[in-house]
């Protein structure tokens, strides 16, 4: 059965997200990353609807656009340009070319769902009567995901004034599948977690993944008790800041331990960037980059057909965002339809008020956020260390309440020390 829409676009984490929101909204699409054998397949599919990035390799959308436009075969099918490019002539040329519409990427999802399904009815085809083709693949066999928080506070316990049932450690959550773990941050929690897998020995690799350099991400590294043992591999991956090389940041992390006294397991460092990488068969990692002071990442890993995201530093501006700010759309397509999201939910709503500006968010910006992503659980991490048991837990019930009245198909949970979920 042919694609009710292609997709063109040579960036396969955008294109990529696009044929899932696409797929999920009932029409069948594929997505083409080769513009240069783009022409040929529309020709033969006859889709009703194109999608077309402009900036690719290759052949770029507009000329791509022209040139269906200008064969009578492919004339009639509809075009939606998206481009980072926003200039005045690019659009002019697209709509001179026959677009239906000119979209700028990051894209808004609703808008462009609404957009799409407006050209598609125009067009005489509706997404409920045209079900997955029988002849797809059955669906993949998935494994549980077991994730676990071993530290979620913005300050450790040596200085935070209360200790509380949602524990005292800093930043550190595991993601386990039965063959790997991977591990985000290094805060003092990894410390908990070194323990658990010293006692059980049951994963002699583990993939470490820094979203920053902050005091609070890496304070548990030189104590992490699997560096310790020559048996393990730390692969480390993190990113450089603008003043120190991400090897140089990580050496001072591990002091005194790293230097001329190297720890004993070995190590393999990879310094990230703002990219999607296959880091082992059929696991696969987007990082982007955090609104967060300093070169701060987060992280998209899929695996097993599942999608669990790691932003714990990262302010969204919400109901506070201006017209320059598109923070929150740019992630938002990176975190779109995410199975699990760990974000960060510092403040309540009256203290981010005081304290904006400053990289960390409130949870009810993140409350909001991950339900118009369409995530489907949400585990607010990195709340302030100033608060009580008491603030937290309202803060908990407070953020499911939102998710309810807003009626988000969400679960919210607030982060705390030990908090075990099955994705
Ligand atoms: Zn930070």
């Amino acid at each position: 059965m042919s694609a009710q829409i292609i997709i063109v676009d040579d960036d396969p984490l955008v294109g990529g997200l696009t044929l899932e929101l696409l797929n999920d909204a009932g029409y069948s699409s594929r997505l083409i990353q080769d513009s240069l054998k783009a022409q040929d397949i529309i020709k033969a599919e006859k889709p009703a609807l194109v999608i077309l990035d402009i900036l690719m390799p290759g052949l770029d959308g507009l000329t791509l656009l022209h040139r269906l436009k200008s064969d009578p075969e492919t004339e009639p099918i509809r075009a939606i340009i998206v481009s980072g490019k926003s200039f005045e002539a690019e659009k002019q040329r697209a709509a001179q070319y026959g677009a239906e519409a000119f979209i700028e990427k990051p894209y808004d999802v609703e808008l462009f769902a609404q957009k799409v399904n407006e050209i598609m009815k125009k067009q005489g085809v509706d997404p409920r009567k045209t079900a997955r083709p029988p002849s797809e693949p059955a669906p993949v066999v998935r494994s549980e995901l077991k994730a676990v928080v071993w530290g979620c506070r913005s300050t450790s316990s040596a200085v935070s004034p209360v200790v509380t049932r949602y524990g005292k450690h800093t930043s550190c959550v595991s993601v386990e599948t039965p063959s790997h773990i991977f591990v985000f941050d290094a805060g003092s929690g990894i410390s908990l977690l070194g323990n658990e897998l010293m006692k059980s020995g049951k994963h002699k690799e583990i993939w470490l993944f820094l979203t920053h350099f902050h005091h609070d991400h890496v304070e548990g590294l030189a104590g992490f008790p699997c560096a310790h043992d020559k048996d393990y591999t730390l692969h480390i991956s993190g990113a450089s800041e603008a003043d120190k090389p991400f090897e140089k940041a990580l050496e001072a992390a591990f002091e005194p331990g790293f230097g001329d006294k190297p720890v004993p397991a070995k190590l393999e460092l990879y310094e990230l960037l703002e990219q999607t990488y296959e880091i082992l068969p059929g696991v696969r990692l987007s990082v982007f980059y955090a609104n967060h002071p300093g070169t701060t990442l987060a992280f998209a890993l899929q695996t097993e057909g599942r999608k669990i995201v790691y932003c714990p530093d990262s302010e969204l501006y919400g109901e506070y965002a201006t017209a320059l700010q598109d923070y929150d759309e740019k992630i938002g397509a990176v975190c779109r339809g995410a199975d699990l999201m760990f974000h960060d939910g510092r403040y309540t709503a009256e203290d981010y008020k005081k304290n904006r500006n400053t990289g960390h968010s409130s949870f009810l910006a993140a409350v909001d956020f991950a339900g118009k992503n369409l995530v489907k659980a949400l585990v607010l991490v990195h709340q302030d260390d100033s608060y009580a048991d008491a603030v937290l837990e309202q803060m908990g019930k407070e953020a499911q309440a939102r998710a309810d009245e807003r009626g988000y198909k969400l679960k919210v949970v607030l982060g705390r020390e030990g908090l075990r979920i099955t994705a």
